[in-house]
């Protein structure tokens, strides 16, 4: 459980439930503290499952949702937008380690290695 709620709700039902038990020979009192710790167990399982829940049962014409494949595409495009293999304008040659222009042929220094 990621939720911090939910521990603190948990702890707190856990403290009912000790003083429930610990007045058990005292009627009301003891019965006081059982309905305590009752509606904070509630609350502990109302937190940690009811926002899973609603998730699961997510709308369908939900905009957040368009939203979400909107930003995805845009992602996915992105991606494809990034070349495999990055152009340079200049290019070293093999031979003399000379940097040449790349609308050149050959290496205007030494002609290539041949
Ligand atoms: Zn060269």
């Amino acid at each position: 459980m990621k939720n911090p709620r939910v521990i603190q709700l948990a702890a707190i039902s856990v403290v009912f439930a000790i003083l429930w038990i610990a007045t058990w020979s005292i009627p009301f009192v003891s019965e006081s503290f059982a309905a305590f710790a009752f509606v904070f167990v509630l609350a502990t399982l109302w937190t940690a499952f009811v926002p899973g829940v609603k998730r699961l049962r997510r709308d369908p014409y939900d905009l957040g949702r368009l939203q979400e494949v909107h930003e995805r595409e845009e992602l996915s495009k992105l991606n494809e937008e990034v070349p495999d293999t990055l152009e340079f304008d200049s290019v070293v040659c093999r031979c003399c380690m000379s940097v040449y222009s790349n609308q050149l042929p050959t290496c205007p220094r030494c002609g290539g290695c041949g």
